[in-house]
């Protein structure tokens, strides 16, 4: 083993992550009294929550009627029933104060003619049970994330939050009792390897959508978080439920947001047909992305679809009003000048379904700390461990997840973590780290740095995202997902002969690309494995083999163990949370999700 020199460093709270969970989740625990960094491999405000466009859920009602509980009932529904239905009403309750929050943190949201926060119709939101669509997304034109982000990070310098930036997390450090005492990280500046002991590490790392080959995230998305908890025994929840979204940008795949229909947009095939009044009779072009990803999908399947290749489809704006479309949307028009050479004033824009939200993750409650099952459909708590945002899977998006609702989750849970910590760790000492804590971390980046393969990270990336996109995609059936496996897990095995040497590069980025190759292998592996068992069609897994949901055998969680490893992928379930927070709402019982 090299001999390398290890940086200590001693807080109370390290977080992991610098997007609007990680930086929620930091200032609460600032708030709470607590000593706190937050490490980040990027510089927090280039987070992946710096793309979303289109708004936050909250029940305000600034635009017409609306309730908590219609937000709810829609979460629950557009979850398809997955859900956990106490998670879902605590955040939906929660939702307005969040977003004043935010609003006095100083998020410059878009007004409404009265001067109250404007509100734009999503997908899957409506008005008194399922009635109609509701205006319930708050918006800051089409830059909420934006908006948020930065004044996120601005709270957390006022409070002190000490950041360590373009540092990378490479695994936790767990005690004998399986308790998480800190985390290892490595200083991309100049190699240098810190060791992060504290109270409490809370993960806040996103998504792993950049394991597809299409996908609207940010190439930093590589599910780094699934990685560090599947290394460290924790299972990874519900993983087969990826979100595609719709309106993706045929090519480059960037989000061209659901704001767009919400402010009237619609989408025509081929033939001129609005089709998605086949589809979803009552809110059309609104119902939610899973629904029309599908629709999207079948009429290209059914040579229905526009362009040369017959292979996406068009999203139409330009009825609308140019100088509305300016105003309120003036981050789409631009990405789609630049990325498609599309005036969306004149001219339809080219759209395809793309790979855009994991709904699955790190098993939470709803204080964000870490659960693996126990016995008896018991949960047991992962003591020192939290987790929060997309990387967490509390469950409150359950088999897909309603636009608007992952703003508010980093926000609303990200505040709670805090609110938790304080309960459980402000007057406890630090548990004392084990011996050989950076062991695993060092056996990792040398077996990295003296491998004599001959693949590159790129060929490998490349391979494992072909099959994902191909395989286990938009519709999914048991001999794809067989198949699938099959060669991911070949390509998997790869890893171990990449070499790093690239002298083409100015700059030398393999070390750090291939541990994140070996999260988004963790990643894609835990879902393709997932799918495979889930036989039935639920919310964004759709299998053609089982084409109706199952609840007698399958309103269940998945979980997946050992994705990290080199054999096949352990899968087991836990039950969904039927029951509420208080005794004043009723549970929802399943029921046919149609819109
Ligand atoms: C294009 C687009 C538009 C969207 N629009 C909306 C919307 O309008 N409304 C909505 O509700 N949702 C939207 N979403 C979803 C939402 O933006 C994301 O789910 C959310 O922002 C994720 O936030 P996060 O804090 O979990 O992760 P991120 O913002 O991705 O932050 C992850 C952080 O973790 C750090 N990190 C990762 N790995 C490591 C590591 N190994 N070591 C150290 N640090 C690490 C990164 O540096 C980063 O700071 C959109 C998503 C996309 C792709």
């Amino acid at each position: 083993m090299s001999d390398y020199k290890i940086i200590d460093h001693s807080f109370d709270i390290v977080v992991v992550g610098g997007g609007g969970s990680g930086l929620r989740s930091a200032l609460a625990m600032k708030e709470a009294g607590f000593e706190v960094a937050c490490v980040t491999k990027i510089f927090p405000t280039r987070s992946h929550t710096i793309a979303a466009q289109g708004g936050i859920g909250a029940a305000l009602g600034n635009m017409e009627e609306d309730k908590w509980q219609w937000h709810m009932y829609d979460t629950v529904k557009g979850s398809d029933w997955l859900g956990d239905q106490d998670a879902i009403e605590f955040m939906c309750r929660k939702a307005p104060e969040a977003v004043y929050e935010l609003e006095h943190y100083g998020v410059p949201f878009t007004r409404n003619s009265e001067g109250k926060i404007y509100q734009r119709p999503f997908g899957g939101h409506t008005k008194n049970f399922g009635e109609g669509i509701v205006q319930r997304a708050c918006a800051a034109a089409d830059l909420t994330g934006h908006a948020i982000l930065h004044a996120l990070y601005q709270q957390c310098l006022k409070h002190k939050v000490h950041f360590f930036v373009e540092y990378f997390a490479l695994d936790l450090i767990m005690n004998e009792e399986g308790d998480c005492v800190g985390v290892m990280a490595l200083c991309m500046e100049d190699g240098t390897l810190h060791r992060f002991h504290s109270k409490n590490v809370v993960l806040a790392t996103g998504g792993g959508g950049r394991c597809y080959f299409s996908s609207t995230l940010a190439h930093t998305c590589t599910g780094d978080g699934y990685g560090l908890a599947d290394r460290a025994g924790v299972p990874l929840q519900d993983m087969e439920f990826v979100q595609f979204h719709p309106t993706g940008l045929y090519g480059p795949g960037c989000l061209i947001t659901e704001a767009c229909r919400g402010e009237g947009g619609y989408f025509t095939n081929s033939l001129g047909e609005k089709f998605m009044e086949k589809y979803a009779p009552t809110v059309k072009d609104l119902a939610s992305r899973d629904v029309c990803s599908r629709a999207l999908t079948i009429e290209i399947r059914e040579g229905r679809g526009v362009g040369k290749n017959k292979d996406h489809i068009h999203l139409h704006l330009e009825h609308l009003d140019g100088k509305m479309l300016h105003e309120k949307l003036p981050g789409i028009m631009e990405t789609a000048k630049i990325f498609a050479n599309v005036d969306l004033t004149q001219e339809p824009c080219p759209v395809i379904p793309t790979a855009h939200y994991n709904m699955g993750g790190i098993p939470t409650n709803r204080f964000g700390q870490v659960v693996r099952p126990k016995g008896n459909d018991k949960e047991a708590v992962v003591p020192g461990l939290m987790a929060v945002g997309e990387t967490a899977c509390v469950s409150i998006h359950g088999a897909n997840r309603l636009g608007s609702n992952s703003l508010l989750d980093l926000v609303v849970f990200g505040k709670a973590t805090g609110e938790k910590a304080k309960e459980l760790y402000l007057d406890q000492p630090k548990k004392s780290l084990p011996k050989n804590s950076e062991a695993s971390s060092i056996a990792r980046l040398d077996a990295l740095r003296n491998s004599k393969g001959k693949s590159t990270v790129a060929e490998v990336r490349l391979a494992m995202q072909k099959i994902m996109q191909a395989d286990a995609s938009v519709f999914r059936e048991k001999s794809t997902l067989t198949s699938g496996i099959e060669k991911l897990d070949k390509v998997a095995k790869s890893i171990d002969t990449i070499s790093l040497q690239d002298n083409s590069l100015i700059w030398n980025y393999g070390l750090i690309e291939a541990l994140e190759l070996d999260n988004l292998m963790t990643t894609a592996r835990s879902i393709i494995y997932s799918a495979l068992n889930r036989e039935e069609s639920r919310g964004a897994h759709s299998r053609e083999d089982f084409p109706e949901r199952d609840d007698a055998k399958w309103l269940t969680h998945s979980l997946a163990y050992g994705a990290s490893k080199n054999e096949p992928v352990k899968l087991d379930v836990r039950p969904v949370h039927t029951w509420t927070l208080t005794d004043e709402v009723q549970y929802i019982e399943p029921k046919k999700r149609v819109y």
